[in-house]
């Protein structure tokens, strides 16, 4: 099985899918390999063609089951120093390099592999193949995905989401939220600045009611937080405006993060921003001028992983792989928006997060081999 792992990523490697560019020749390449294992799959394509979802199901027509989940592209290799071929798999002794090897063609290899075994094994549950476009630049493939999902009644119970974990069980990380805030005041001479709106001065209030939040945010962080800090983070990346000392600034612009530990979270910053742009800022604003105006760009919501105290994703890969313990990890994946559908979720994969998006990004044999002994444990797990 190791050695068709390793031709399936060597052809998975020749497709280079960086997020800016079409991932559409992989999708179809994956979906034939899965017609030919006796996969029932849909592919779903976004309005031009170029970018292209994946969904596939082996074994009976139900709900339940187990989902293993990749992306399918992968970050640029632009300004990095290669030593070889990044768009060619290469061996070097039990490593095999090339982009996206770890992050996260090995693992989406592995599970094309395993697909004729589980083809030909008399599944009493189903295994699921979710594989998506541009997680790296937002979980937009994902997104696109869960809409078509969202309406069905047969979904899987399980999800494994395999980014590199070095096979380590992740049941949990942030989210990350990205805004700007824009600000559109009317410009002014600064000896009388009743004429004008403002705009630093706006986005300075709406920076102080972030600080607030920021503070208040603390306060809610759970109890038995294992995240670091332990609560929903807030960052001020970028404040922008004005050109002079004696000039009335007519535009501002706020760049701010978030980094959710928890559902609601987001939420409740949103509101209580939404409020005070609406019953303070604008009317304010807009009594000097009707043309005032505060717009707000949602740049990426990338939602969490949420630990849960009943997971059985957790005891599922805990019994396949032998690992004991579950962690947390700083870096997000598509995970919580499968958690959201209602799923039960972890992160598990070979490979290590040491190698994403370096050049030489590489995983080994080792790894590939202990991904296959989990799927192995998972085709005898849904057959039982
Ligand atoms: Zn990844």
């Amino acid at each position: 099985m190791l050695d068709r792992t390793e031709e399936i990523l060597a052809d998975l490697i020749a497709h280079p899918t960086v997020s800016s560019d079409p991932n559409a020749g992989l999708i179809d390449a994956m979906a034939t390999r899965l017609e030919d294992a006796g996969a029932r799959v849909e592919v779903f394509r976004d309005e031009t063609g170029d970018k292209a979802n994946l969904w596939a199901s082996i074994g009976p027509d139900m709900g339940g089951g187990v989902m293993l989940s990749g992306h399918s592209d992968v970050v640029p290799v632009a300004d990095q120093d290669w030593s070889t071929d990044p768009w060619q798999m290469t061996e070097r002794g039990d490593l095999l390099m090339g982009r996206g090897t770890c992050d996260m063609k090995g693992f989406i290899a592995a599970s094309i592999a395993m697909a004729s075994a589980y083809g030909t094994t008399n599944l009493r549950r189903p295994v699921h193949f979710c594989f998506t476009h541009d997680e790296e630049v937002g979980c937009l493939g994902a997104q696109n995905l869960v809409q078509h999902l969202k309406g069905r009644d047969h979904l899987p119970a399980i999800a494994v989401v395999g980014e590199p974990t070095e096979m380590r069980i992740i049941e949990g990380h942030k989210g990350c939220c990205e805004y700007t805030a824009r600000f559109q005041g009317l410009e002014g001479h600064g000896s009388n600045p009743d004429r004008g709106v403002n705009a630093v001065a706006y986005a300075v209030r709406y920076v102080s009611r972030l600080m607030e939040l920021a503070e208040e945010l603390k306060l809610r962080a759970p109890r038995d937080s294992r995240f670091d800090p332990p609560w929903t983070t807030v960052n001020i990346g970028k404040l922008a405006g004005g050109v002079a000392h004696n000039v009335i600034p007519g535009r501002a612009e706020v760049e701010w993060e978030m980094r959710p530990v928890q559902y609601g979270d987001a939420e409740f910053v949103k509101e209580q921003l939404t409020q005070l742009i609406e019953t303070e800022l604008l009317p304010a604003m807009r009594a000097v001028t009707p043309w005032a105006d505060i717009s707000v760009e949602t740049i990426g919501e990338v939602v969490g992983l949420e630990p849960m105290d009943d997971n059985m994703a957790r005891s599922l890969v805990a019994q396949l792989t032998g690992g004991n313990s579950a962690d947390v990890v700083p870096f997000g994946t598509e995970a919580g928006l499968f958690q959201e559908l209602g799923m039960s979720v972890v992160v598990c994969g070979p490979g290590s997060i040491a190698q994403a998006h370096k050049p030489d990004e590489y995983v080994s044999r080792q790894q590939l081999t202990e991904c296959l002994t989990m799927l192995e444990g998972l085709r005898r797990t849904l057959a039982a």
